[in-house]
């Protein structure tokens, strides 16, 4: 067969040669050993939390090494291209400090050497490559209609024999240059298939950064490399553009293993260097059941990156945890280097489980509260009104409202050694802070306080909360203030030492620890609360005075 006559018959319109785009896109000069590597989602402007565990990793890998990280839009498949899907995932990375040296657009820090980045835009370069191939004999057109195709493909599964377009099945792989020629005359479609010689049985062995030595069965399918709108499938598409975007390692979702022989076979008959790859486990969960699966779009909320900004985890809380999730020595890392930027670890491939990381909300909890505990307090009041600007309108005009007191507040057992630990996200701050605002302050139901206080009555409340406030006095110093409670205790039959309540227990209503309790309960309509000496300064006693009144009306 005249293979150079099959390809002008099959791609007639004019095409530049593959060395133009070999020319055209020229070995990257970076420093050894720097990797090149890329984001590859389709445009649907949802971003999945192992998008983003998997992007922030190569991200890292990528950098670390002085390499470029790409992203490459993969919408070959028009139909799930949605408005802004492209600009919505490269500012949602970005927020977790992924940058990229070349994205489609006119965005900025855009290198665009290697472009188009949008696969829709390079459909010009798949066609010349395919044609290419079948110039060499390595490619056919195949006109084999849906129908027949999966008509083939159950009487492949009722003879429980291997699926796919191989052996007898192959029917266009033999057809004669006039049977082609009359079809396509009569403007019959079809696709390009590559022509496998290979079966099963043939082992090959690949290399993979996180996986170590694979053993691999071959591919025997002659898989299509351009569809019928000569548009490329996933694998020709792979092979086409990461190596013309001289990209050398393919970091991706391990649901691509079984294709990776395939995909070699793709980089071959193109005369392309075959490519590393780096194939990553998906973060699991375990779900209702004991059972380990993906976290999945429809079912966790977890899932989607915009979850985290919901909530307001803090991007470094959210960094942190990907590499506690992603690299076993991270940890360890991070007790030696407390206050180093995620930035300065090292990332490495051996470091990173092969069966999947676990998805666990308490290691997230414990990892962000961590973070939010080293911010001063000005840094939590600044990123705290950023997300209530657009999480919590009624929040964010109390912020705005008493700024000063707001960053108080947020000071209370924060900058100091071992500062407090209890918001995990900006959403908790509502919650935890309300009584502060007089707007948002509920007081406690007289239930709140018999569940709480054995001895409790009303009378004992309402003397307690007088002496307290007599007694009060916005120039003592914790100590003072201290002292205070314990007086007053004895003066209310409550005991202002430890041990000797202990001894005797029914010799008292109780200890000045249950007094500093009822005025907790009565200021702020909490059991749990940071320190009551800040509580009561930054409440001051006028407000504490309002406070008793309600306490005491809704006792009665
Ligand atoms: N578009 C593919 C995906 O989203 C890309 C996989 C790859 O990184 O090569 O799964
Ligand atoms: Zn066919």
């Amino acid at each position: 067969m005249d293979y150079k006559k099959l390809a002008n018959l099959l791609f007639p319109m004019e095409l530049k040669t593959p060395e133009y785009y070999e020319d055209l896109y020229k070995q990257r000069v970076l420093k050894e050993g720097a990797i090149v590597t890329r984001f590859a989602p389709s445009p649907t402007g949802f971003l999945h939390f192992g998008g983003l565990y998997t992007s922030f990793f190569a991200n890292r890998i990528a950098k670390q090494s002085e390499g470029k990280y790409i992203l490459r839009i993969e919408d070959t498949d028009q139909k799930r291209e949605v408005a802004n899907g492209v600009r919505d995932i490269i500012t949602g990375l970005f927020a977790f400090g992924i940058v990229f040296d070349e994205t489609p657009g006119n965005v900025e820090y855009v290198d665009a050497k290697y472009g188009p980045y949008k696969q829709s835009e390079r459909k010009d370069i798949y066609m010349t490559f395919a044609k290419k191939l079948v110039q060499e004999g390595k490619a056919y057109p195949c006109f084999c209609s849906s129908e027949q195709l999966s008509a083939d493909r159950k009487a492949q599964e009722k003879a429980k024999t291997l699926l796919g377009y191989y052996g007898h099945y192959a029917r266009c792989k033999n057809l004669s240059y006039e049977d082609i020629e009359t079809k396509v005359n009569n403007g019959e479609k079809f696709a390009i298939r590559l022509k496998v010689d290979s079966s099963p049985n043939n082992k090959i062995i690949v290399n993979d950064a996180i996986r170590g030595e694979l053993r691999l069965s071959d591919n025997y399918n002659d898989v299509v490399i351009l569809k019928s709108d000569f548009l490329p499938p996933y694998n020709f598409a792979h092979a086409c553009d990461d190596h013309l975007m001289r990209v050398n390692l393919v970091v991706r979702g391990d649901e691509y293993l079984p294709s990776i022989a395939e995909h070699l076979q793709i980089f071959e008959a193109l005369n392309f260097e075959p490519i590393k790859y780096a194939h990553v486990a998906p973060i699991q969960k375990i779900d209702e059941n004991g059972n380990k699966r993906k976290i999945s779009k429809r079912k966790d909320p977890e899932a989607a990156v915009s979850f985290y900004n919901e909530q307001g985890y803090p991007a470094e809380s959210v960094q942190e945890y990907i590499l506690t999730v992603a690299n076993s020595n991270f940890e360890a890392w991070r007790k030696n280097n407390e206050f180093l930027p995620v930035e300065k670890f090292i990332v490495s491939f051996d470091k990173m489980s092969i069966s999947g990381a676990l998805f666990d909300f308490a290691k997230l909890a414990d990892v962000s509260k961590t973070v939010i505990s080293k911010m001063s307090a000005k840094e939590v009041y600044d990123r705290l009104v950023n997300w209530t600007s657009n999480y919590d309108k009624e929040l964010d005009m109390l912020l705005r409202k008493y700024k000063d007191y707001s960053i108080q507040i947020l000071n209370i057992e924060r900058e100091q050694k071992k500062p407090r630990k209890d918001i995990e996200k900006w959403s908790d701050i509502k919650v935890l802070n309300s009584y502060f605002y007089d707007e948002l302050f509920n007081p406690t139901k007289k239930e709140d306080y018999e569940f709480n206080y054995d001895n409790f009555n009303l009378a004992d409340v309402q003397n307690i909360m007088e002496s307290y406030l007599k007694s009060y006095s916005e120039q003592d110093d914790k100590q003072t203030w201290f002292n205070k409670i314990k007086v007053l205790s004895s003066s209310v039959g409550y005991s202002d030492d430890m041990k000797a309540y202990k001894a005797t227990p029914e010799g008292f209503k109780g200890h000045y620890g249950d007094v500093a309790g009822i005025i907790r309960v009565v200021l702020t309509s909490r059991t749990q609360t940071p320190d009551l000496y800040e509580i009561s300064r930054l409440l001051g006693k006028e407000r504490m005075e309002k406070r008793v009144e309600l306490a005491v009306k809704v006792l009665k």
